[in-house]
């Protein structure tokens, strides 16, 4: 990447979304399953001494739900959760006003709760994670494309295949959101990624129906399930809005 060095000197510091699971205190990705090789890089280091500037790394979800809570669909909500459907299925719990992170920074993981003990082997390791049954890449996997779109338009048509596939992944959202409702109470869930918005129907309706079903009544009804607000932008406007506050010396949400 070329930029040029008055631009570098002008910033107050630099903001990465990266891929976790990963170290934010120390801007260490410890692993990005899609990059072979890149293992405990110390990311924030190696471009801080290359760019002369402080460098703020946080993982992509954290980053995208700092951006939706700052300025998009969880402006004021102290008690969220972003959720993505997109290739893969990750988010980030906001309780309280903060960022939960676990003791290792790595909570929030919720693609990976499993649901299906039957189910198809995930990449984390694990079997029938929410991911593996109904990320976008998974969806594909199963019924043997690459693109999503295929197996959607596929079932519209009546095929009974694509249908048993998009019915389990609607199951494995409808299991997301009653976890997420029951286990965290929020009051807002926002929902992004490419397959939220290629087929907003499908996920909002999996996810909505099923809380209003089977979830417990009274988190039930203080949860609004919403589209995420900033698109394509929210890595950009959420890595600049946390690399601003820890610039500071602030957490990103306070
Ligand atoms: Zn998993």
């Amino acid at each position: 990447v070329r930029v040029a060095a008055g631009t570098v000197r002008a910033l107050a510091a630099i903001g990465i979304s990266a891929p976790g699971p990963l170290d934010h205190r120390r801007g260490v990705v410890h692993e990005a399953p899609n990059i072979p090789g890149f293992r405990e890089v110390p990311l924030a280091e190696d471009i801080g001494r290359d760019l002369g500037r402080p460098v703020f790394v946080d993982r992509d979800t954290v980053v995208a739900a700092i951006g939706e809570a700052r300025y998009g669909a969880a402006r004021g909500v102290r008690d969220f959760v972003y959720v993505t459907v997109s290739t893969g299925i990750g988010g980030a719990i906001v309780t309280d006003g903060r960022i939960l992170r676990g003791t290792s920074g790595t909570a929030g993981e919720i693609g990976h709760i499993p649901v299906d003990p039957d189910g198809p082997r995930c990449g984390c390791g694990g079997n029938g994670c929410i991911e593996a049954i109904a990320s976008g890449a998974n969806i594909a996997r199963a019924y043997g494309v690459s693109d999503t779109r295929a197996v959607f338009a596929a079932a519209r048509t009546g095929d009974a295949r694509a249908r048993e596939i998009l019915r389990r992944a609607e199951r494995a959202l409808g299991d997301l959101a009653v976890t997420l409702v029951n286990v965290i109470n929020p009051a807002r869930i926002v929902v992004g990624g490419g397959v939220t918005t290629g087929e907003p129907d499908f996920v909002f309706g999996a996810m909505r129906r099923a809380i209003s079903e089977r979830a417990f009544a009274v988190p039930g009804h203080a949860v609004e399930v919403v589209e995420a607000a900033l698109g394509d932008d929210v890595s950009l406007i959420g890595a600049a809005a946390m690399a601003v506050a820890r610039a500071e010396d602030r957490e990103p949400l306070e």
